[in-house]
């Protein structure tokens, strides 16, 4: 599956593919030079041999080595790392408020970030994260393609770890190919049972960590312990225990090449100047196997080992050109490098590379990568723009939240000396954790006068609403005949919230509505 963006872009992929097809059928049966292990690793994709509904074939990939596979044992253990332990990490929010760095506390409504606290009523902040998240996420496909799903994506990490599992206790590449073929007897069954055990503990241990999120992470621990979670607790490490299992041990690269549908998007943000991993067909073709001492005079410096193939994750062949399978993690730039010092080539035969170089490259030019270019700084500018946005929100952030609104059934009524008078339902939310005293008037409204429902009892100065609390009040609002007629039908004025200790004021808008003039 090829996708194209743009006229270059199109045309270096056809080029990549007609040269890869011309090529193919010219492959040599010459032996492969000495020490030079020979794959026949089939791309799971061949397009001569796709059909419309196929069963799925396995895939075991060779463990590669290389600076990649570094960069990919990294990223794992950070990301799971973070997975694991965020919920363990404590943060002292003072007494009486959770403890637990990260924590989405429905019961509260609260999610606390470190030092943010961002509460039901502000779930925009939250928005405004995803947001962030998705337009860096836009950035780094424009520059590099597919990073995300090649080293940081859930699924790559989980599928990793669980090839890593298997890989433990069956061997590699080829002891697992022929533990699968072999007939069930004591060693296919304990090497099966482990691999199986240890991917539901892996399994338990993420929908484990998933549930601590959500509560106090070593109150909740002591719970499963003692049994004594609750059900709904017991049902979510389930449900994650086995989409786990199913999704990073069975399932793998069927998610991302049918469930995900990131990669049908992601080709509307590559150019010919996205990073992407690439077969650079100009210097490997015409491939064939190659002997030890002959020379490499009118061939290419692809030997044909299949290498690439063995290793990726995908079982996918990157010579074909670009596909949508590819995750773009780079394990065959690793393969493919090996292979090229082994026979005295240079390097980078995979690597990752521009179209617009590629296409150059076939000419015998070079182009040099442009990152800043008007798609990334669209990308940069949009993110640039919201990350400022949520950084003054956040810093705006109150402690105090008015609420008022105005009364609609009926609009206003009219007393029996003539006053008109609207009723107001006003709400003050308390966000500190401590009791707070306010005082509320009126402002904009000539010769007005106003009562209020709800208040504290006699004796007890202001509006006293109790920490972390919402209070709600009723705000009857009057004028005098003789002003009414001539404020008209509506008439704005603002509802004045101070608070008694250090004198700070919110004010909410509102309209006094009467009979026409
Ligand atoms: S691209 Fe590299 S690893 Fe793949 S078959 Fe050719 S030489 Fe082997
Ligand atoms: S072709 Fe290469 S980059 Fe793409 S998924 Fe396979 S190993 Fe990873």
């Amino acid at each position: 599956m090829v996708c194209c963006c743009g006229p270059l872009y199109a045309e270096a992929v056809m080029a990549q593919l007609e040269m890869t097809t011309i090529y193919q059928s010219a492959g040599s049966t010459a032996e492969a030079a000495p020490g030079i292990e020979r794959s026949t690793a089939k791309p799971v994709n061949a397009r001569d041999e796709r059909p419309l509904y196929a069963p799925r074939v396995p895939i075991y990939p060779k463990r590669a080595q290389g600076p990649f596979r570094r960069i990919k044992w990294a990223v794992m253990a950070v990301t799971l790392g973070i997975y694991y332990l965020l919920p363990w990490l404590r943060w002292d929010r003072g007494p009486s408020l959770p403890d637990q760095a990260f924590l989405l506390d429905f019961a509260n409504q609260r999610l606390y970030m470190f030092g943010i606290e961002i509460w039901a009523q502000e779930l925009y902040f939250v928005t405004g994260l995803l947001i962030i998240g998705a337009l860096a996420l836009f950035l780094v496909t424009a520059v590099a393609g597919r990073v995300w799903c090649g080293y940081t994506c859930p699924q790559t990490v989980w599928t990793d770890l669980m090839i890593a599992v298997e890989h433990f206790w069956q061997g590699d590449r080829n002891a697992r190919m022929r533990l699968s073929k072999q007939r069930w007897n004591f060693e296919k069954i304990w090497k099966m049972a482990a691999t199986h055990v240890s991917w539901l503990l892996i399994g338990l241990a993420t929908g484990g960590a998933f549930v601590f999120y959500f509560r106090d992470a070593p109150t909740l621990a002591m719970e499963f312990v003692t049994l004594e979670a609750p059900f709904i607790a017991w049902l979510f490490v389930g449900i994650f225990a086995g989409t786990t299992y199913v999704l990073g041990g069975l399932a793998r690269e069927q998610v991302c090449t049918y469930m995900c549908p990131w990669p049908r998007i992601q080709g509307a943000m590559f150019d010919e100047d996205s990073l992407l991993v690439t077969y650079r067909a100009y210097r490997g073709e015409p491939r064939g196997a190659h002997k030890k001492g002959e020379s490499w005079e009118g061939r290419g410096d692809c030997i044909d080992c299949k290498q690439c193939v063995a290793v990726c994750p995908m079982g996918i062949d990157i010579r074909d050109g670009p596909q949508l399978e590819c995750i773009q993690c780079a394990l065959c730039i690793d393969a493919c490098d090996a292979i090229m010092e082994k026979v005295g080539r240079p390097k980078k035969l995979i690597a990752y590379d521009t179209f617009r170089n590629l296409d150059a490259a076939s000419h015998g030019d070079r182009a040099p990568m442009r990152i800043i270019r008007p798609r990334t700084l669209l990308y940069a500018g949009a993110l640039m723009l919201v990350t400022v946005i949520m950084m003054i929100a956040l810093s705006a952030k109150t402690v105090l939240d008015v609420n008022v609104q105005a009364d609609r059934n009926p609009l206003f009524v009219q007393l029996s000396d003539g006053g008109i008078r609207n009723s107001y339902t006003v709400r003050i939310l308390n966000k500190q954790y401590e009791t707070r005293r306010f005082s509320l008037d009126i402002e904009g409204l000539p010769q007005s006068s106003f009562t209020l429902l709800g208040t504290n009892g006699e004796g007890t100065p202001g509006i006293e609403v109790a920490p972390d609390n919402l209070r709600t009040l009723k705000a009857f609002v009057t004028v005098p005949r003789e002003t009414a007629t001539t404020l008209g039908s509506q008439t704005g004025f603002e509802f004045v919230v101070r608070d008694l200790t250090d004198g700070t004021e919110t004010s909410r808008e509102t309209v006094f509505r009467g009979p026409e003039k």
